[in-house]
């Protein structure tokens, strides 16, 4: 039989919409050290907006945010949804598309006029070992201190194999001829917003004596100045989803009881590692399904209200 208090818990759960996946887990939630935050979606609302365009080699804006929409036509990530908008926004006719292929936790590749082209942010960068011409670069500076997400759209440096007219036909085919290298052409400003309830929730975990942590795939500007407006001391950025779970074991060794809060597929691991996964919002099935417990309501302060419950509960029970 289920214990009295137990039963009295879930149902004032699920009451909060918390729906309580595994139990074990909602009474560790007591005694977290730590809880680790998903950026994108989870403490900002993901819901981003193409803010600003920066191109180069003499590549004209209106082209280049075209060329991105159409890499960015079968992604149904949250900034191919912005590039695709701020395209239509401007009336532009995405060209035709084939090979599309996404690159998980970088970005996108998708070949354009018989050349590949690609769409991403930093780790695509070093994926690519892509070089940023200098106007990028300082367009990045400038766009990561206002916490502004910046990707990419690089053409796809000429490989052994490819003949030399290929490489160059898209765009930029003043460039010099034997150019190896994939060269990014232009670089977009994605502004997204912090919720008003992320605010709330650092407050109140801080007073409940737990440390705040975030991670994301974004570049380490970006998570730093959202870290700083929120309070937030420790920030994990451009970790590979793959590389997600790691973090949470090195919290996890240094003695840590650590929860993890995110809603997308590349949280997954990481809910499964933490020793309380906890999925928010509509949060995708994957992380649904990798999580303790979900909260249904898509706000972050919930977090601090199921440590209050998960003390409130099971306090009574020793
Ligand atoms: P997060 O960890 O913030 O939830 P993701 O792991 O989904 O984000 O993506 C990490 C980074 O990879 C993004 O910030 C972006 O730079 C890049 N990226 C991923 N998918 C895309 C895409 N479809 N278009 C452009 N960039 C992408
Ligand atoms: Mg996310």
């Amino acid at each position: 039989a289920i214990p009295l208090v137990v039963a009295i818990n879930t149902s004032l759960a699920a009451r909060n919409g918390m729906l309580i996946r595994d139990r074990i887990a909602m009474e560790r939630a007591r005694d977290l050290d730590t809880i680790v935050f998903d950026k994108t979606g989870t403490l900002t609302a993901g819901e981003q907006g193409v803010v600003d365009v920066a191109t180069v080699d003499r590549v004209d804006e209106d082209e280049a945010l075209a060329l991105a929409a159409a890499v960015e036509s079968d992604s149904e990530h949250m900034i191919a949804q912005a590039m695709r908008e701020a395209a239509a926004d401007r009336g532009l006719k995405p060209p035709n598309v084939s090979d599309f292929e996404a690159l998980k936790g970088r970005g996108v590749r998708a070949t354009v006029d018989g050349g590949a082209l690609y769409v991403g942010g930093p780790n695509l960068l070093s994926y690519l070992e892509a070089e940023v011409p200098p106007e990028l670069a300082e367009f990045a500076d400038r766009s990561g201190e206002n916490a502004r997400t910046v990707v990419y759209l690089v053409r796809e440096g000429k490989r052994d194999g490819d003949s030399s007219a290929q490489a160059n036909t898209v765009v930029g085919a003043d460039q010099e001829p034997g150019i190896d290298q994939a060269r990014p052409i232009a670089a977009f400003a994605l502004a997204d917003v912090i919720r008003e309830e992320s605010y709330r929730v650092v407050d109140a975990l801080h007073d409940l004596g737990i440390e705040v942590a975030m991670l994301t795939g974004d570049s380490e500007d970006v998570a730093v100045a959202v870290a700083d407006e929120l309070g937030i001391e420790t920030v994990f950025a451009e970790v590979l989803p793959e590389d997600k779970d790691e973090k949470v074991t090195e919290l996890q060794d240094q003695d840590k009881l650590v929860a993890m809060v995110g809603d997308g597929v590349n949280d997954a691991p990481a809910l499964t590692r933490a020793d309380v996964g906890i999925a928010i919002g509509s949060g995708t099935d994957v992380a649904v399904q990798s999580a303790d417990i979900v909260l249904v309501q898509n706000n972050p302060m919930d977090v601090a209200r199921l440590v209050k419950l998960s003390r409130a509960s099971y306090r009574k029970m020793q």
